[in-house]
This record gives structure tokens, C-alpha cells and sequence, in this order.
């Protein structure tokens, strides 16, 4: 059985995450979205809040778990027996960054493959980032993050304003 890992911040998860993580579910025997800690950035939902998020949004796919880890993931995937680790490619500018990540998640861990998965065209401009920033001007969101979620999204971006 392998199991695909898919980490990340998912601050929060947008449609181009959820859009990975059904086609690495249709591949892969289990997939894992793991949301990591990652404590450069200052996050708009909490970790618990990001977990409970992700699973309101994936709750129909059953071979889709939700986890964290504050450890490196060479080491987390070590939990798995067979493990490999998905990622999405958006643009050119993604690619170096990541096959960097790859490169050093093989070194620490050889068993460890890294699958990247190229980003559908209708998400190539869809980050987190963005969903933020159009979230605090009060943009419709809808082609953004997945429906189960809008409602916190608006939420949180007006407490933030
Ligand atoms: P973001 O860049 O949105 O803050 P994360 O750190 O949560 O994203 O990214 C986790 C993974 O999801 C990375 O592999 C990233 O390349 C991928 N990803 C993010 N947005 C998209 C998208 N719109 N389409 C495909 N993959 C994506």
C-alpha cells in the first residue's frame, strides 16, 4: 500500500490544493494532507483550524486522512512503509524551489520519491496568498476555496480589517 503524503500550510486550502489532492487520491491507495508547522509565517487560521478545515472539505474522499507534523518530513514519512511525497507545480517559478525540496527529502531519507503533480491551468494562479489578499478587499471567493469553507474564510478576513 502506498501512501501519499501531501504537505503543506493551507493557510487555507484553496481549490488548486483540493484539486491535487482528489487526483492523488485517484492514484494513490491513501493520500495524507499534512499540514506542517511552520513557524516563519503568521498564519490566518490556527493549525487546529487549518486541520478542521481541510477535513470538512475532504470528508467525502475516504481514502483522504488529515494529519500534522513539526518534525521534517523525511523523518514523518518514515512512519509510512511505502511513502512518497506529492506536490503541486504551478509555474516555472515553483519547480526549482521544489526539486530542490525533493533533492534534500532524498538525501535525508533515500527511499523517499517525490511526485509532483502539474497544477490544473484553471489553478495555476491560485495560492493561499491570493485567496488572502482578495478576501481582505472583499472579492467573491467562490473560484477560489472550496464552498464548505467560504463562509470562514469572509469571516476571518473581516475580523482581520
Ligand atoms: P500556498 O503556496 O498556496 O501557500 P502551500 O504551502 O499550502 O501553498 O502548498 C502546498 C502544496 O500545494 C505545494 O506543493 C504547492 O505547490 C501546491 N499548490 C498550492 N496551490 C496550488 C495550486 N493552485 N495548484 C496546484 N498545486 C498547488
Amino acid at each position: 500500500m502506498t501512501t501519499a503524503i501531501y504537505p503543506g500550510s493551507f493557510d487555507p486550502i484553496t481549490l488548486g490544493h483540493l484539486n491535487i489532492i482528489r487526483r492523488a487520491a485517484g492514484i494513490f491507495d491513501k493520500v495524507v494532507v499534512c499540514v506542517m508547522v511552520n513557524s516563519a509565517k503568521t498564519p490566518m487560521f490556527t493549525l487546529e483550524e487549518r486541520m478542521e478545515l481541510i477535513e470538512r472539505v475532504v470528508s467525502r474522499l475516504k481514502n483522504v486522512k488529515v494529519d500534522t507534523s513539526d518534525i521534517l518530513l523525511a523523518e514523518y514519512a518514515k512512519r509510512y512503509e511505502h511513502a512518497v511525497i506529492v506536490k503541486g507545480l504551478r509555474a516555472v517559478s515553483d519547480y526549482e524551489s521544489e526539486v530542490q525540496m525533493a533533492l534534500v527529502n532524498s538525501k535525508m531519507n533515500r527511499r523517499l520519491e517525490t511526485v509532483f503533480l502539474p497544477s490544473s491551468q484553471k489553478y495555476t494562479y491560485l495560492s493561499s496568498t491570493v485567496v488572502k489578499e482578495m478576501a481582505k478587499y472583499g472579492s467573491d471567493l467562490r473560484e477560489f476555496v472550496p464552498v464548505e469553507i467560504l463562509q470562514d474564510v469572509i469571516e476571518r478576513a473581516n475580523k482581520g480589517r
